[in-house]
């Protein structure tokens, strides 16, 4: 427990994933001027160095956010204009995570909740969230984000994103998503949630899509599903696919991933096995 690091992975092929449909998430939902919670259950420390140590060793930042950053597309134009804000000078030095993602597209009148267990991450996060300007509107919990969700829901207006973007090394974090997410959709049926999860060749991330989509027809939620596959080297330790299973979708979110899908994908791969996935359910 607590050996990952999510410096090592910064910027990442994942991130690239996963922040990209994040920020069509927060961009679509404040199109309305209703106030918004935005909830991260699994925060990370908020910025990361792409020339520290950990960024260094794994050097996943080359594969991801530095090939985005060479090619100018459409499709990266929102994520590149954030990475950009974080850096002063041309040389990118410097990846936002989630929770400074959210933070700087926060409105007046939005609220962002941050949740964070690691004892050296959560200090290294309280420290960042300090230095931005709009600090008092976010809230940062030392606590568990699987289990301190539910008192956060449904949030006030009824309008929210949920983040639940686990470490799973430990495997009981497959089953905490399933019940996690049961628990949410019970206070918070209408709220949209974003959930990260590896794609691993082992039994319990081949099992979690149809655990989550059962959870899901029990509920009637609809969903949309999207895949990257960067490579596809048999016995590979590092991860080489991710996906993200959006509930209570907007609309306009799969049109969006079907252009930006073949973009990444091309940008990103590794192989001649690289690929992506987008399907969706409706209710
Ligand atoms: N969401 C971040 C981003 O996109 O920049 C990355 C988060 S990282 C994948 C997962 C984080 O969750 C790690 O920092 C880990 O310490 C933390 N963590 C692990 N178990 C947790 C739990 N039960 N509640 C809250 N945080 C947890």
């Amino acid at each position: 427990m607590f050996s990952y690091r999510h410096a090592f992975h910064a910027g990442g092929h994942a991130d690239m994933l996963k922040h990209l449909v994040l920020i069509e998430l927060i961009h679509y939902l404040q199109e309305k001027p209703g106030a918004i919670t935005f909830i991260d259950t699994h925060a990370g420390a908020g910025i990361y160095k792409l020339q520290d140590g950990f960024s260094q060793v794994s050097k996943e930042a080359q594969l991801g956010i530095e090939r985005l950053a060479a090619k100018v597309m459409p499709a990266f134009e929102n994520l590149l204009q954030q990475v950009q804000f974080e850096n002063q000078t041309e040389q990118l030095s410097i990846y936002p995570g989630s929770p400074f993602i959210l933070a700087r597209l926060l409105r007046p009148q939005d609220r962002l909740k941050l949740f964070e267990l690691h004892p050296k991450e959560i200090l290294i996060l309280q420290g960042n969230v300090a230095q931005l300007p709009n600090a008092q509107q976010i809230d940062v919990y030392t606590s568990n984000g699987f289990s301190g969700l539910k008192a956060l829901l449904p949030p006030l207006g009824r309008r929210g994103l949920i983040l639940i973007d686990p470490a799973y090394e430990d495997k009981n974090d497959y089953r905490l998503l399933e019940t996690t997410l049961a628990e949410g959709l019970q206070r918070f049926a209408t709220g949209c949630f974003a959930l990260w999860y590896p794609i691993l060749p082992r039994r319990e991330s081949i099992a979690l899509v149809d655990r989550l989509k059962k959870v899901l027809a029990n509920y009637s939620r609809p969903w949309l599903q999207a895949e990257l596959r960067v490579a596809n080297v048999p016995g590979e330790r590092r991860l080489q696919a991710s996906g993200m299973l959006i509930v209570n979708p907007p609309w306009t979110l799969k049109e969006k991933l079907a252009l930006a899908l073949p973009e990444l994908k091309t940008a990103l791969a590794q192989d001649s096995k690289a690929s992506f996935h987008l399907s969706s359910a409706e209710v």
